[in-house]
């Protein structure tokens, strides 16, 4: 009824599974008198990006090209759901293949920010965040390439985790650039999504960079302490180009935590100035990889007014990609080719490094990074479209961390001076999501 009531306006969906949300609530009470062992998500209705396969139910990737592809399996994430009895209602909408930051690279419509619908609600994972702000979901899935999760999270006002690179399983997500992809929860609360995690978390020998190592309780991490924690504020992240409401929120909000007996001093990030490029070289760079395998062949949609096998290929990803899509595979070829491999990408795989570099020399030091998660609040529909270079610069503050491959999360704190929400980002250590959920639970 929720979803019925509000998403005409919101549009977050793509795809409803219809019975599903309609025998939600005699499933439940089914369910609810029944003696079985319940699940840790029993009976809580989710919302999925549309870049994660579920079996028999549409997944698009926002794309014109996957408008009609039924996936045969599910993704080792939706596995997870089930076996904890969530109940998948439904696909969110999304920028095309999580390529954008405002959800209007989506190859069908705009998803619209809850606060002010004249607004965008971030992107890629934009539906996802979308949804939850809007309360047709208890939480959804998104994926976090280069900010996807934490930026849409941080304009809509929600809490949203991108965990460490090789935490959550890869296998079943839509691969855009798999050296920086990572699937996490978006929630109303630190402690769902702790809970979200916990579901989703382990080892997968389905996907080869799924990392052998232990989950621990994230739940238990919210201790409400943080009492002697050392914070470093990188002054990169509070430099130009951040706007002043941004920073004055952030600023209030490390008093909050100095409150509680924290700690924080300013450090210093030197390679982040290359992050936005380094990013967009290797992203681009995977992509046009990852991408080829849509032929025509294989998924979707195929041209059918070819006359021979290369016209059809041709056709099919003519029509079936959009403009940025098409933007990035030509870049990610071009930085791939012969002669220009080691100025671009090898180039780009160096500074990489270094950036990487950079946290694990501050984290020598301190528990956690604090910045903001987007140097703005959410923009009007429309502003930034047409402009690509201005919205690669947004993720400025987001997509150091992919490179890094360390867990980070946007929670709520404040409004702009549009009246939008600001979001707090709170970066931690390899593998140490416990530290960032603990920080974020008592700052909430
Ligand atoms: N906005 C970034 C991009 O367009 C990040 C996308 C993402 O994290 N999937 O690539």
């Amino acid at each position: 009824d929720r979803i019925q009531a509000v998403d005409e306006k919101v549009k977050a969906f793509i795809t409803l599974d219809e019975e599903k949300a309609r025998n939600y609530a005699k499933t439940l009470d089914e369910a609810l008198s029944s003696n079985d062992k319940r699940g840790l998500l029993f009976g809580i209705p989710a919302g999925i990006k549309d870049n994660i396969v579920t079996r028999g139910l549409t997944t698009t990737c926002s794309s014109k090209l996957l408008a009609n592809f039924e996936p045969m399996h599910n993704a080792t994430v939706i596995e997870h759901l089930q076996g904890a009895q969530s109940v998948t209602i439904g696909k969110l909408n999304m920028d095309e293949f999580a390529m954008g930051s405002s959800t209007e690279n989506s190859g069908f419509f705009n998803t619209r920010n809850p606060w002010n619908t004249d607004y965008v609600p971030g992107g890629s994972s934009g539906g996802s965040a979308a949804s939850v702000a809007a309360g047709e979901v208890v939480f959804s899935l998104g994926s976090d390439t280069g900010g996807s999760i934490r930026q849409p999270a941080s304009y809509c006002g929600v809490v949203g985790l991108k965990p460490t690179y090789g935490r959550v399983s890869r296998f079943g997500l839509v691969a855009f650039a798999s050296s920086l992809d990572q699937i996490g929860p978006i929630t109303r609360s630190v402690e769902d999504n702790a809970l979200v995690l916990q579901v989703l978390a382990g080892y997968d020998k389905m996907d080869s960079t799924s990392a052998n190592v232990e989950t621990s309780d994230y739940l238990s991490a919210l201790t409400g302490e943080v009492k002697g924690l050392k914070i470093a504020v990188p002054k990169e992240y509070l430099a130009e180009g951040v706007n002043e409401d941004v920073k004055n929120r952030i600023l209030e909000s490390l008093k909050v935590l100095e409150g509680m007996g924290a700690t924080w001093e300013e450090v210093s990030l030197p390679h982040s100035k290359y992050a936005v490029a380094t990013y967009y070289l290797l992203a681009s760079s995977e992509a046009s990889a990852n991408l080829a395998r849509f032929d025509g062949v294989r998924y979707g949609v195929r041209s059918d007014n070819a006359a021979n096998l290369i016209e059809m290929y041709k056709e099919t990803r003519s029509k079936g990609f959009g403009d940025e899509v098409k933007r990035r595979i030509m870049l990610g070829t071009y930085a791939l080719s012969s002669g220009y491999y080691d100025a671009y990408y090898k180039k780009a795989q160096k500074v990489r490094t270094l950036i990487k570099k950079d946290f694990e020399d501050v984290f020598e030091n301190y528990d956690v990074i604090i910045g903001p998660t987007a140097p703005t609040t959410a923009f009007k529909i429309g502003e930034k479209i047409n402009d690509p270079l201005t919205m690669y610069a947004n993720d400025i503050l987001t997509i150091p961390v992919n490179l890094a491959g360390v867990p980070a999360i946007s929670v709520p704190c404040g409004l702009g001076e549009n009246g939008m929400p600001i979001g707090l980002q709170i970066i931690g250590k390899h593998f140490d999501e416990n530290t960032v959920y603990r920080v974020a639970h008592a700052y909430e």
